[in-house]
């Protein structure tokens, strides 16, 4: 068989069955599609959080279920209410229920997950339905069985050789004969219990299991034509890119440019399997490729930006010529799983960001009161935030002449409050206040961009 193509579809483009009609013209278009990845329909999996987070009363957890039911009803309706498949999304509504009244929930993380994964598995459902209709053999697959992950619920880590064995074996003999639609961003530990990668894991669903099926493209399908100069929302002149390098688009999506999860590339690149980004909605506009090396290479490729941003300055006398103080914070630090994101340092204070990326999927902070008690041991904690963090993409940056003055003088006005430059040569990042974000991202799309 030749290689295959796996298609993901995120939120908006199940939001309704209008939109799923879209999507089964665009997986009937590309005849090496032979899995398809979904996500829940738009608003599902905030709505499943929020009644995850446990802090609802009754009337309020009655609302967020009305508006649940209200979400999948419509397409059920669509479909013409189909007996058994109306069955089961009500009797998995029920289950939501069940689970939101549980006391405990908000201290659960493995209830919490259990919860949240629903709005996938509630999604290809009724897609798998919506394709039978139009005379497509497509078989619905529980994710649960074919992605292996630790047990660390909301932010799971991936069990590779395990997720390629299961895969290859549930697979593999189907892949020939159906389609196979599963749900993204959910798997299972090694005991059989339901795990979320993370917020807006199901891109990274796609690229893992295609690396587990030796496929030859992925296809992520969203609201945009491919990845563009910005986040078009917030810049209009915003154009999209026809082809960018892999290591460039992770650095994107690490710096948020949301229409990635950060970690989709790295099954690609471990497998060289190029990605396609394009627009569920409007197919014929073409999209982005992403590959292994590309025809240009330009100085300057994109800007991302990534709000919300916390900055953890730790003071030290001790720090002065002292050995193993850095040491000691990445420890605790590690301990917690936090990973950091940009670091500078001085002779008496070290300056750090964390990184929010792919965070806990259900909303838990990443710096708990536990973690800043023990780094308060060890040293003064300064924590700020309304921080936004802004990069810088494009190749060869830290070899040329002049890109400093050229990105400062243009955002002149603004104060800069860290710079990390020089470690990649494909970025340059720097932390500003996060209502001035939004008109740095632009003056800096004028100015190298445009
Ligand atoms: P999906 O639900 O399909 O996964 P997301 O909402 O996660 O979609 O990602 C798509 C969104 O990402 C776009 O609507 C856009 O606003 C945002 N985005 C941010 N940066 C970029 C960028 N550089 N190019 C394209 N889209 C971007
Ligand atoms: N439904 C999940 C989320 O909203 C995963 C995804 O859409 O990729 O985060
Ligand atoms: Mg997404």
């Amino acid at each position: 068989m030749s290689p295959i193509n796996v298609a993901k579809f995120g939120g908006t483009s199940v939001a309704n069955a209008a939109a799923m009609n879209n999507c089964a013209e665009v997986v009937l278009a590309n005849p090496a599609t032979r899995v398809v990845v979904l996500s829940a329909s738009a608003g599902v999996t905030n709505l499943l959080v929020a009644l995850a987070q446990g802090d609802l009363d009754e009337a309020g957890q009655e609302a967020q279920l009305a508006r649940l039911t209200e979400i999948q009803q419509a397409i059920l309706t669509e479909l013409g209410d189909p007996g058994d498949l109306s069955d089961l999304i009500h009797g998995q509504l029920g289950e939501i229920r069940t689970m939101a009244r549980q006391a405990h929930l908000h201290t659960d993380a493995e209830l919490a997950d259990r919860l949240i994964a629903c709005g996938e598995l509630m999604s290809t459902r009724l897609f798998t339905e919506l394709l039978r209709q139009r005379g497509v053999k497509a078989c619905w697959q529980d994710a649960r069985q074919l992605l292996r992950t630790d047990s660390r619920f909301g932010k799971a880590s991936v069990d590779l050789a395990a997720t390629r064995a299961l895969c290859q074996a549930a697979l593999g003999p189907l892949l020939g004969d159906s389609l196979i639609i599963t749900q993204g961003f959910i798997g299972a530990d090694g005991d059989g219990r339901t795990t979320t990668l993370g917020r807006g894991g199901s891109d990274y669903s796609a690229a893992l299991l295609a690396e587990a099926l030796d496929a030859g493209t992925i296809e992520i399908w969203t609201d945009v034509p491919g990845i563009y100069t910005t986040d078009p929302r917030l810049v209009t002149r915003a154009r999209p890119i026809p082809e960018i390098s892999f290591v460039e688009a992770a650095e994107m999506a690490t710096f948020g440019a949301k229409v990635l999860h950060p970690a989709t590339l790295q099954p690609a690149v471990r497998q060289d399997i190029p990605v396609f980004v394009g627009s569920s909605k409007d197919p014929a506009a073409g999209g982005t490729w992403i590959r292994a090396s590309t025809r240009t290479n330009p100085l300057f490729r994109a800007v991302a930006l990534r709000r919300n941003q916390v900055l953890v300055t730790l003071h030290s006398l001790n720090m002065f010529h002292a050995y193993g103080f850095l040491a000691e914070v990445f420890g605790i630090l590690a301990r917690h799983r936090i990973s950091v994101d940009l670091i500078t340092t001085s002779e008496v204070s070290v300056s750090l960001t964390l990184d929010h990326t792919g965070s806990q999927s259900n909303g838990e902070p990443i710096l708990g009161d536990k973690v800043l008690a023990e780094l308060g041991q060890l040293c003064k904690v300064q924590v700020e935030t309304g921080l936004a963090l802004v990069a810088l993409i494009g190749n060869r940056m830290s070899e040329a002449a002049g890109v400093g003055s050229q990105v400062f003088d243009a955002i002149r006005e603004h104060n800069i409050r860290m710079i990390c430059y020089g470690a990649s040569a494909h970025n340059l990042c720097f932390l500003v206040k996060e209502d001035e974000a939004g008109h740095i991202v632009n003056r800096l799309h004028q100015e190298l961009l445009d």
